[in-house]
């Protein structure tokens, strides 16, 4: 008789080190989108943006369109 699972795995793919690199990668993938998630809002507290934002719009003054159209926040409305 011979065994059929005679092949040993060597230490570098073995399927505990796998996994522990899966789930280093797994959480480090969560936690990236952990923290894209928290900074989320961009706008200042409060600013029209912020407010619109909390209301699933986008603020109308012509000065945060343009900000936004050049993928930025306005400056003027979002002080810090
Ligand atoms: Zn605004
Ligand atoms: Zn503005």
């Amino acid at each position: 008789m011979t065994s059929v699972t005679g092949g040993r795995l060597p230490d570098h793919i073995h399927p505990a080190n796998t996994m522990k690199t899966l789930l280093t990668v797994l959480s480090a993938a969560a936690l990236m989108s952990t923290l894209s998630f928290g900074a989320d809002s961009k706008y200042k507290e409060g600013s029209c943006c912020d407010k619109a934002a909390k209301k699933g719009e986008k603020c109308a003054h012509p000065c945060c369109v343009d900000a936004e159209k050049a993928g930025k926040v306005c400056e003027k409305c979002n002080k810090k």
